[in-house]
Protein backbone atom coordinates (compact mmCIF):
# COMPACT_ATOMS: atom_id res chain seq x y z
CA UNK A 1 0.00 0.00 0.00
CA UNK A 2 1.65 3.56 -0.43
CA UNK A 3 1.99 6.00 2.02
CA UNK A 4 -0.46 8.77 1.88
CA UNK A 5 0.66 12.55 2.57
CA UNK A 6 -2.71 11.69 5.33
CA UNK A 7 -0.60 8.39 6.84
CA UNK A 8 2.45 10.64 6.78
CA UNK A 9 0.65 13.35 8.75
CA UNK A 10 -0.91 10.73 11.16
CA UNK A 11 2.09 8.88 12.37
CA UNK A 12 3.99 12.31 12.86
CA UNK A 13 0.92 13.52 14.77
CA UNK A 14 0.63 10.02 16.88
CA UNK A 15 4.35 10.78 18.00
CA UNK A 16 3.95 14.44 18.98
CA UNK A 17 1.18 13.52 20.76
CA UNK A 18 1.39 10.01 22.04
CA UNK A 19 5.59 10.26 22.69
CA UNK A 20 7.31 6.54 22.01
CA UNK A 21 5.23 3.73 20.05
CA UNK A 22 5.81 0.90 18.42
CA UNK A 23 5.30 -0.01 15.02
CA UNK A 24 2.35 -2.14 15.57
CA UNK A 25 0.90 0.83 17.83
CA UNK A 26 1.19 2.93 15.06
CA UNK A 27 0.13 0.94 12.14
CA UNK A 28 -3.35 0.60 14.43
CA UNK A 29 -3.20 4.19 15.45
CA UNK A 30 -3.05 5.29 11.42
CA UNK A 31 -5.27 2.33 9.89
CA UNK A 32 -2.66 0.70 7.59
CA UNK A 33 -0.93 -2.71 7.49
CA UNK A 34 2.27 -2.65 9.49
CA UNK A 35 4.12 -2.89 6.09
CA UNK A 36 2.83 0.13 5.20
CA UNK A 37 4.15 1.88 8.61
CA UNK A 38 7.82 -0.09 8.57
CA UNK A 39 8.51 1.97 5.11
CA UNK A 40 7.02 5.06 6.32
CA UNK A 41 9.25 4.80 9.21
CA UNK A 42 12.76 3.78 7.26
CA UNK A 43 12.00 6.90 5.48
CA UNK A 44 11.07 9.24 8.47
CA UNK A 45 14.24 7.55 10.52
CA UNK A 46 16.49 8.39 7.21
CA UNK A 47 15.52 11.59 7.45
CA UNK A 48 16.20 12.51 10.73
CA UNK A 49 12.90 12.89 12.00
CA UNK A 50 12.15 10.13 14.02
CA UNK A 51 14.52 8.00 16.10
CA UNK A 52 14.64 4.51 17.68
CA UNK A 53 14.69 4.69 21.84
CA UNK A 54 14.63 2.68 24.26
CA UNK A 55 12.53 3.25 27.22
CA UNK A 56 14.35 6.19 29.22
CA UNK A 57 12.40 6.23 32.18
CA UNK A 58 11.96 10.08 31.69
CA UNK A 59 9.80 12.03 34.16
CA UNK A 60 7.07 11.89 31.32
CA UNK A 61 7.92 9.07 29.21
CA UNK A 62 6.47 5.53 30.02
CA UNK A 63 7.21 4.38 27.46
CA UNK A 64 6.99 0.23 26.59
CA UNK A 65 10.15 -2.22 27.58
CA UNK A 66 12.14 -2.21 23.96
CA UNK A 67 12.34 -0.09 21.63
CA UNK A 68 10.09 2.73 20.50
CA UNK A 69 9.88 5.09 17.79
CA UNK A 70 9.71 8.65 18.59
CA UNK A 71 9.81 12.42 17.37
CA UNK A 72 13.96 13.44 16.83
CA UNK A 73 13.96 15.01 20.89
CA UNK A 74 16.06 17.45 18.92
CA UNK A 75 13.54 18.95 16.81
CA UNK A 76 12.05 21.24 19.66
CA UNK A 77 10.57 21.49 22.93
CA UNK A 78 6.85 22.19 24.50
CA UNK A 79 6.58 24.30 27.51
CA UNK A 80 3.94 23.75 30.09
CA UNK A 81 3.25 26.81 31.94
CA UNK A 82 1.30 26.66 35.41
CA UNK A 83 -0.26 29.32 36.77
CA UNK A 84 -1.31 29.53 40.55
CA UNK A 85 -2.61 32.44 43.11
CA UNK A 86 1.05 33.05 44.36
CA UNK A 87 3.32 31.47 42.13
CA UNK A 88 4.70 30.03 38.50
CA UNK A 89 6.00 27.18 37.39
CA UNK A 90 7.30 25.78 33.88
CA UNK A 91 8.23 22.43 32.47
CA UNK A 92 9.97 21.94 29.20
CA UNK A 93 9.40 18.50 27.37
CA UNK A 94 11.46 17.65 24.57
CA UNK A 95 9.47 15.80 21.29
CA UNK A 96 10.36 12.22 22.47
CA UNK A 97 8.62 13.48 26.07
CA UNK A 98 11.12 13.48 28.27
CA UNK A 99 11.21 16.32 30.60
CA UNK A 100 14.28 18.67 30.22
CA UNK A 101 14.09 21.84 32.13
CA UNK A 102 11.90 23.06 35.17
CA UNK A 103 11.51 26.47 36.36
CA UNK A 104 9.52 28.26 38.97
CA UNK A 105 9.02 31.66 40.57
CA UNK A 106 6.75 33.62 43.60
CA UNK A 107 4.03 35.71 42.04
CA UNK A 108 2.10 38.20 43.93
CA UNK A 109 -0.72 37.09 45.64
CA UNK A 110 -4.14 38.51 43.85
CA UNK A 111 -1.45 39.35 40.79
CA UNK A 112 -2.94 40.54 37.23
CA UNK A 113 -2.37 39.13 34.57
CA UNK A 114 0.42 41.16 33.10
CA UNK A 115 2.38 40.49 35.40
CA UNK A 116 2.06 36.81 35.49
CA UNK A 117 2.59 36.71 31.39
CA UNK A 118 5.78 38.96 31.73
CA UNK A 119 6.77 36.67 34.31
CA UNK A 120 6.21 33.16 32.22
CA UNK A 121 7.70 35.18 29.31
CA UNK A 122 10.92 35.35 31.34
CA UNK A 123 10.69 32.11 32.72
CA UNK A 124 10.11 29.97 29.76
CA UNK A 125 13.57 31.85 27.82
CA UNK A 126 15.39 31.05 31.04
CA UNK A 127 14.42 27.10 30.94
CA UNK A 128 15.03 27.02 27.41
CA UNK A 129 18.38 28.84 27.55
CA UNK A 130 19.31 25.75 30.70
CA UNK A 131 18.50 23.50 28.59
CA UNK A 132 20.25 24.60 25.58
CA UNK A 133 17.75 25.32 23.34
CA UNK A 134 17.19 28.63 21.19
CA UNK A 135 14.06 30.65 21.32
CA UNK A 136 12.67 29.28 18.27
CA UNK A 137 13.24 25.66 19.15
CA UNK A 138 9.69 26.09 21.46
CA UNK A 139 7.36 24.99 19.06
CA UNK A 140 4.18 25.14 21.16
CA UNK A 141 2.88 26.43 24.57
CA UNK A 142 0.05 24.85 27.10
CA UNK A 143 -0.35 27.07 29.96
CA UNK A 144 -2.88 25.88 32.98
CA UNK A 145 -5.10 29.09 35.24
CA UNK A 146 -6.78 28.14 38.52
CA UNK A 147 -9.89 29.18 37.33
CA UNK A 148 -12.88 28.36 34.53
CA UNK A 149 -11.46 28.80 31.01
CA UNK A 150 -13.51 28.87 27.67
CA UNK A 151 -12.34 27.10 24.84
CA UNK A 152 -11.82 27.94 21.09
CA UNK A 153 -11.24 30.46 21.26
CA UNK A 154 -8.63 29.25 24.29
CA UNK A 155 -9.93 32.77 26.86
CA UNK A 156 -10.26 33.09 31.18
CA UNK A 157 -13.41 33.25 31.85
CA UNK A 158 -14.91 36.51 33.59
CA UNK A 159 -15.57 34.79 37.06
CA UNK A 160 -14.97 36.34 40.77
CA UNK A 161 -12.21 33.15 41.24
CA UNK A 162 -9.48 35.04 39.05
CA UNK A 163 -10.42 38.86 38.59
CA UNK A 164 -7.35 39.76 37.44
CA UNK A 165 -7.76 37.71 34.05
CA UNK A 166 -10.81 38.64 32.74
CA UNK A 167 -11.05 38.24 28.78
CA UNK A 168 -7.27 37.15 28.87
CA UNK A 169 -6.90 34.56 25.55
CA UNK A 170 -4.49 32.09 24.16
CA UNK A 171 -4.00 34.42 21.49
CA UNK A 172 -2.54 37.18 23.34
CA UNK A 173 -0.72 34.46 25.27
CA UNK A 174 0.78 33.24 21.88
CA UNK A 175 1.54 36.73 20.90
CA UNK A 176 4.10 37.30 24.00
CA UNK A 177 5.69 33.95 23.49
CA UNK A 178 5.63 33.80 19.56
CA UNK A 179 3.66 30.15 19.20
CA UNK A 180 0.65 28.43 19.66
CA UNK A 181 -0.92 28.56 23.52
CA UNK A 182 -3.64 26.39 24.50
CA UNK A 183 -5.29 26.93 27.70
CA UNK A 184 -7.25 25.11 30.25
CA UNK A 185 -8.20 24.84 33.79
CA UNK A 186 -5.69 23.40 36.18
CA UNK A 187 -7.92 20.81 37.25
CA UNK A 188 -8.46 19.61 33.78
CA UNK A 189 -4.75 19.57 32.94
CA UNK A 190 -4.07 17.95 36.86
CA UNK A 191 -6.37 15.06 34.88
CA UNK A 192 -4.94 15.34 31.42
CA UNK A 193 -1.51 14.79 33.20
CA UNK A 194 -2.52 11.82 35.53
CA UNK A 195 -4.63 10.29 32.10
CA UNK A 196 -1.56 10.68 29.78
CA UNK A 197 1.57 9.67 32.02
CA UNK A 198 0.27 9.00 35.40
CA UNK A 199 -2.16 7.04 37.72
CA UNK A 200 -5.27 7.35 34.88
CA UNK A 201 -3.01 5.88 32.18
CA UNK A 202 -5.38 3.55 30.08
CA UNK A 203 -8.15 4.38 32.39
CA UNK A 204 -10.91 5.74 29.63
CA UNK A 205 -13.16 6.94 32.52
CA UNK A 206 -11.83 8.87 35.55
CA UNK A 207 -12.12 11.02 37.88
CA UNK A 208 -9.12 13.19 39.43
CA UNK A 209 -9.64 15.34 42.08
CA UNK A 210 -7.59 18.25 42.87
CA UNK A 211 -6.85 18.95 47.05
CA UNK A 212 -6.04 22.22 47.60
CA UNK A 213 -6.48 25.83 48.80
CA UNK A 214 -9.62 25.30 45.94
CA UNK A 215 -11.40 21.54 45.21
CA UNK A 216 -11.62 21.20 41.49
CA UNK A 217 -12.28 18.10 39.55
CA UNK A 218 -10.80 16.76 36.26
CA UNK A 219 -13.67 14.31 34.58
CA UNK A 220 -12.30 11.65 31.78
CA UNK A 221 -15.62 9.78 30.01
CA UNK A 222 -14.69 6.99 27.01
CA UNK A 223 -11.25 8.54 27.09
CA UNK A 224 -12.24 12.29 26.65
CA UNK A 225 -11.92 14.60 28.79
CA UNK A 226 -15.13 16.40 29.55
CA UNK A 227 -15.21 19.90 29.71
CA UNK A 228 -19.16 21.12 28.42
CA UNK A 229 -18.68 25.14 27.87
CA UNK A 230 -15.55 25.01 30.29
CA UNK A 231 -16.38 24.92 33.74
CA UNK A 232 -17.07 21.07 33.95
CA UNK A 233 -15.71 19.68 37.26
CA UNK A 234 -16.21 22.51 39.48
CA UNK A 235 -17.16 20.07 42.42
CA UNK A 236 -15.41 22.62 44.54
CA UNK A 237 -18.51 25.51 44.31
CA UNK A 238 -21.46 22.42 44.74
CA UNK A 239 -23.58 24.42 47.31
CA UNK A 240 -23.27 22.13 50.66
CA UNK A 241 -25.42 24.54 53.17
CA UNK A 242 -26.90 27.57 50.98
CA UNK A 243 -26.74 29.79 54.49
CA UNK A 244 -22.62 28.77 54.92
CA UNK A 245 -19.82 30.79 54.82
CA UNK A 246 -19.40 32.91 51.82
CA UNK A 247 -17.47 31.56 48.74
CA UNK A 248 -14.92 33.26 46.85
CA UNK A 249 -17.18 32.76 43.94
CA UNK A 250 -19.73 34.60 45.16
CA UNK A 251 -22.15 31.90 46.48
CA UNK A 252 -22.44 30.65 49.99
CA UNK A 253 -21.71 27.18 51.55
CA UNK A 254 -20.04 25.80 48.64
CA UNK A 255 -17.72 22.86 49.40
CA UNK A 256 -14.48 24.60 49.00
CA UNK A 257 -15.59 26.66 52.56
CA UNK A 258 -15.54 23.65 54.54
CA UNK A 259 -13.30 21.18 53.05
CA UNK A 260 -10.00 23.28 51.03
CA UNK A 261 -6.84 24.00 53.39
CA UNK A 262 -8.22 27.30 54.24
CA UNK A 263 -11.03 25.94 55.45
CA UNK A 264 -8.83 23.22 57.26
CA UNK A 265 -6.35 25.58 58.82
CA UNK A 266 -8.98 28.22 59.93
CA UNK A 267 -10.75 25.10 61.83
CA UNK A 268 -7.23 24.31 63.46
CA UNK A 269 -6.17 27.94 64.04
CA UNK A 270 -7.98 28.02 68.05
CA UNK A 271 -5.47 24.82 69.00
CA UNK A 272 -2.78 25.67 66.36
CA UNK A 273 -2.90 29.64 65.81
CA UNK A 274 -2.35 31.07 61.80
CA UNK A 275 -0.71 27.05 59.94
CA UNK A 276 1.35 27.15 56.70
CA UNK A 277 0.88 24.16 54.59
CA UNK A 278 4.14 22.41 55.55
CA UNK A 279 3.05 23.07 59.01
CA UNK A 280 -0.40 21.52 58.32
CA UNK A 281 1.94 17.97 57.32
CA UNK A 282 4.14 18.17 59.81
CA UNK A 283 0.96 18.10 62.56
CA UNK A 284 -0.53 15.29 60.12
CA UNK A 285 2.80 13.07 60.08
CA UNK A 286 3.11 13.76 64.01
CA UNK A 287 -0.80 12.54 63.59
CA UNK A 288 -2.24 15.20 65.86
CA UNK A 289 -5.23 13.97 66.33
CA UNK A 290 -7.09 17.24 65.70
CA UNK A 291 -5.65 17.72 62.75
CA UNK A 292 -5.93 14.21 61.72
CA UNK A 293 -9.83 14.76 62.67
CA UNK A 294 -10.38 17.90 60.84
CA UNK A 295 -8.48 16.51 57.72
CA UNK A 296 -10.46 13.08 57.68
CA UNK A 297 -14.07 15.27 57.97
CA UNK A 298 -13.27 17.41 54.89
CA UNK A 299 -11.88 14.76 52.90
CA UNK A 300 -15.29 12.69 53.66
CA UNK A 301 -17.29 15.40 53.16
CA UNK A 302 -15.25 15.80 49.22
CA UNK A 303 -15.74 11.94 49.13
CA UNK A 304 -19.43 12.39 49.92
CA UNK A 305 -19.95 14.70 46.90
CA UNK A 306 -17.40 12.95 44.72
CA UNK A 307 -19.58 10.38 45.09
CA UNK A 308 -22.44 11.93 43.30
CA UNK A 309 -20.27 12.28 40.79
CA UNK A 310 -19.34 8.39 40.46
CA UNK A 311 -23.52 7.79 40.45
CA UNK A 312 -22.97 10.10 37.31
CA UNK A 313 -20.21 9.19 35.37
CA UNK A 314 -19.60 5.32 36.45
CA UNK A 315 -15.84 6.43 36.76
CA UNK A 316 -13.46 3.16 36.82
CA UNK A 317 -11.14 4.92 38.81
CA UNK A 318 -10.88 8.25 41.17
CA UNK A 319 -7.56 10.17 41.72
CA UNK A 320 -6.51 11.75 44.18
CA UNK A 321 -3.91 14.83 43.82
CA UNK A 322 -2.71 18.47 45.01
CA UNK A 323 -0.86 19.28 47.96
CA UNK A 324 -3.68 17.80 50.40
CA UNK A 325 -2.25 13.81 49.01
CA UNK A 326 0.66 14.01 50.70
CA UNK A 327 -1.06 13.46 53.43
CA UNK A 328 -1.83 10.40 51.87
CA UNK A 329 -4.03 7.62 53.76
CA UNK A 330 -5.48 10.28 56.26
CA UNK A 331 -7.22 11.77 53.04
CA UNK A 332 -7.58 8.59 50.84
CA UNK A 333 -9.06 6.66 53.52
CA UNK A 334 -12.48 8.85 54.21
CA UNK A 335 -12.63 9.50 51.11
CA UNK A 336 -12.68 5.85 49.78
CA UNK A 337 -15.02 5.22 52.45
CA UNK A 338 -17.56 8.44 51.75
CA UNK A 339 -17.64 7.16 48.12
CA UNK A 340 -17.53 3.09 49.12
CA UNK A 341 -20.81 4.36 51.73
CA UNK A 342 -22.81 6.32 49.19
CA UNK A 343 -22.09 5.16 45.64
CA UNK A 344 -24.79 2.76 44.00
CA UNK A 345 -26.12 1.41 42.12
CA UNK A 346 -22.84 1.70 39.90
CA UNK A 347 -19.61 -0.34 40.77
CA UNK A 348 -17.58 1.40 42.93
CA UNK A 349 -14.49 2.81 41.96
CA UNK A 350 -11.00 2.65 43.01
CA UNK A 351 -9.37 5.16 45.06
CA UNK A 352 -6.03 6.11 44.53
CA UNK A 353 -3.01 8.82 44.93
CA UNK A 354 -1.74 10.78 42.24
CA UNK A 355 1.28 9.44 40.76
CA UNK A 356 3.17 12.38 39.34
CA UNK A 357 2.89 14.61 42.60
CA UNK A 358 2.93 18.29 42.02
CA UNK A 359 3.65 18.09 38.48
CA UNK A 360 0.56 16.96 37.28
CA UNK A 361 -1.10 20.04 35.99
CA UNK A 362 1.80 21.49 34.05
CA UNK A 363 2.77 17.87 32.39
CA UNK A 364 -1.23 18.17 31.80
CA UNK A 365 -0.38 21.36 29.71
CA UNK A 366 2.59 20.05 27.94
CA UNK A 367 -0.25 17.14 26.99
CA UNK A 368 -2.55 19.76 25.97
CA UNK A 369 -0.12 21.84 23.63
CA UNK A 370 0.88 18.58 22.00
CA UNK A 371 -2.22 17.56 21.13
CA UNK A 372 -3.29 20.76 20.15
CA UNK A 373 -0.83 22.25 18.30
CA UNK A 374 -0.72 21.65 14.61
CA UNK A 375 2.83 21.46 14.07
CA UNK A 376 4.61 19.07 12.40
CA UNK A 377 8.17 18.21 11.25
CA UNK A 378 8.80 19.36 7.93
CA UNK A 379 12.47 18.74 7.24
CA UNK A 380 15.24 17.78 8.33
CA UNK A 381 16.27 18.55 12.17
CA UNK A 382 18.96 21.77 12.06
CA UNK A 383 22.51 20.35 13.08
ZN1 LIG B 1 -18.07 28.65 45.54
Amino acid sequence: MPVTRSTRTLVLTALRARGPMSRADLARYAGVAPSTVSGLVQELLAAGLVVTAPHSGGAAQRGRPGLSLTLNPRLGAVAGVEFCFDRLRVLLCDLAHNVIGTARCELPYAHGSGIALAAAEKLVGEALAAAGLRRDALVAVGVSVPGPVSRHPDAVTPSAILPGWHGVTAAEIAAGLGVAVSIDNDSNLAALGEHRWGAGRGCADSVTLKFHYGIGCGLFANGALIRGRGGAGEIGHVTVDQRGPLCRCGKRGCLETYAAISAITDALRPRHGTLTLPELMRLLAARDPGAVRVVGDAAELIGTHLATVCNLLAPQRVIVTGPMAQAGDLVLEPIRTAIRRHTAPNPVPEVVLGSLGGRNTALGAIALALDETGWLPAKRPRG
